[in-house]
């Protein structure tokens, strides 16, 4: 059995760590390449994009790709979507479903592993927006003139950002940002995971005002949002992308999707753990 996981995040890394040495199945891992030191999973990995849906499903094809694990982060919209188109054809279906695809398409069972959004608790003082753009106006709302607001939504589509003169943005990303950024600005290159210590102490140093978050889930970059808490400062959070159309219903955590890949139809299939 061969499962290919779209990857990119910790859960893609759990699962690739798990499947890899399993008996009778072999695993590979595609990375989009965004990042220019990225946290490899055991086993074979592709990097680079695949050249949109077709390119995918010549992928499949020619691998003799037996399931997809979309495994990607859950505002990876694009590729999420290229993963049903791929893998199910117009309309999408589910694991399990007898209906067969188009004439001559050749479907493959896609399961979709997406960490839980994070939840507000008691303290906190989230503002939840639609997207960047809408983040951007909102940070401005919460954060007087002269006010520094604390940006980890990522290195690109930062205009929304970019088009405030009047506050200091502290921007923190993997990579360099690409794209217009704010006349005042501080970058920061990191990556997670973080400390709640960590995390207060940055927001203290740089007399953070406001704090904005895609809604990433997971622990890894959580810490912020305790220190935001304990600071009292207003969080503005991104919802996620909905599904694309035609998606399988979502798994939490990898051994849902581990009980997922046991339960596939499929000759050969190995023993899961
Ligand atoms: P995206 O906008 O959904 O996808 C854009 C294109 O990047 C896709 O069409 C595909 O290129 C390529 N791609 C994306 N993920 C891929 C994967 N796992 N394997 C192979 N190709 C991939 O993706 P994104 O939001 O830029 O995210 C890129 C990667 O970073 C993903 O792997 C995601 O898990 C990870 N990541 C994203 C975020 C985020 O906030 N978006 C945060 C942390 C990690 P082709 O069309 O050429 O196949």
């Amino acid at each position: 059995m061969r499962v290919l996981i779209l990857g990119g995040t910790r859960e893609a890394r759990d699962l690739a760590a798990i499947l890899v040495g399993e008996p009778g199945l072999a695993v590979v891992t595609s990375l989009a390449g965004r990042v220019r030191d990225p946290a490899l999973p055991a086993g074979e990995t592709v990097i680079g994009g695949f050249g949109g849906v077709a390119g995918l499903r010549a992928f499949l094809r020619d691998r003799a790709v037996d399931a997809v694990v979309d495994a990607t982060h859950p505002f990876a919209a694009t590729m999420s979507a290229h993963a049903v188109a791929a893998c199910l054809g117009p309309g999408g279906t589910r694991p399990g479903d007898a209906r067969p695809g188009g004439p001559g398409e050749h479907q493959v069972p896609l399961l979709r592993l997406v960490r839980p959004g994070w939840a507000a608790r008691p303290g906190d003082d989230w503002h939840r927006v639609a997207d960047l753009d809408a983040a951007g106006a909102r940070a401005r709302e919460l954060c007087p003139p002269g006010g520094a607001v604390f940006v980890t939504t990522g290195r690109r589509q930062l205009a929304p950002f970019a088009v405030d003169p009047d506050r200091r943005y502290l921007i923190r990303a993997v990579d360099p940002p690409t794209g217009t950024l704010p006349a005042r600005h501080t970058l920061l290159l990191d990556r997670g995971p973080y400390t709640v210590d960590g995390e207060t102490r940055l927001l203290r140093d740089h007399d953070i005002r406001v704090v904005v978050t895609k809604d990433s889930g997971g622990d890894l970059t959580a810490a912020k949002l305790d220190a935001a808490r304990t600071l009292g400062l207003p969080v503005v959070v991104i919802d996620r992308p909905a599904p694309p159309p035609g998606a399988p219903p979502s798994r939490p955590d990898v051994p849902a999707i581990l009980a997922d890949l046991r339960g596939l139809p499929h000759k050969g299939a190995p023993d899961l753990p």
